[in-house]
């Protein structure tokens, strides 16, 4: 069975997500967004074994916790262990992901080490995750799709009732609205999505309910 978590971390209520694979007991944390070593104790509480952190994207409320988190569970982290992220944002990471515009402290981590790429397939215990190149809320936002679970985290590119702001660095509406298009509406109505901010939701009802598309 596929287990998702989720909590809601941070300075601006940013959604952080475990998935992980009961059978396997590996997982992901998908946006470590605050509180790693909360995050960290969480794991460890699970029995779970952290076997890489996924990044939608490099706002700073996505990765705040992560410095905290991989200092936390170090000696616990396997070989193959990666942190990845899509490598358009890489010139937002250098920024921070913004956290001085805002005003923010970010602990400073380690550089992500695995580059995602259209297309390509997340192997999470015996579940295959499929990486999608959204750009539009960031040049380098990525989702993650598992069509076997019907599930989609899909970051900041869309909310329940809403999308994901395109007035930052790297930010376009009309991308953003091509990447809703192309990766998010064609899936079925029953797909849930764990969104960057704010409750869950499916395909269906944003297709229906959201007045933005
Ligand atoms: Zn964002
Ligand atoms: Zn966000």
């Amino acid at each position: 069975m596929l287990e998702i978590q989720g909590w809601v971390l941070g300075p601006v209520a940013t959604n952080t997500y475990l998935a992980g694979d009961l059978e396997t007991k590996q997982a992901v944390i998908i946006d470590p967004a605050w509180d790693g070593a909360r995050l960290a104790g969480e794991i460890r509480a699970g029995g779970w074994q952290l076997a890489a952190v996924w990044l939608t994207h490099a706002h700073f409320d996505h990765f705040g916790g992560l410095a905290d988190l991989l200092n936390e569970l170090d000696s616990e982290l396997p070989e193959d262990f990666y942190v990845g992220m899509h490598p358009k944002d890489t010139p937002l990471w250098k920024v921070r992901g913004g956290a001085v515009m805002f005003g923010v402290q970010v602990k400073k981590a380690p550089r992500p080490n695995h580059d995602f790429q259209e297309g390509e397939i997340l192997r999470l215990g015996g579940y295959d995750f499929v990486v999608h190149h959204a750009p539009g809320h960031s040049a380098g936002h990525v989702i993650f799709h598992c069509p076997e679970e019907k599930v989609l985290f899909s970051g900041d590119v869309i909310f329940n009732q809403g999308i994901g702001r395109t007035d930052l660095l790297g930010g376009s509406y009309q991308t953003l609205m091509d990447s809703i298009q192309k990766w998010v509406l064609p899936l079925p109505d029953e797909t849930v999505i764990y969104s960057g901010h704010g409750p869950v939701t499916t395909v269906g009802d944003e297709r229906e309910n959201n007045p933005f598309l």
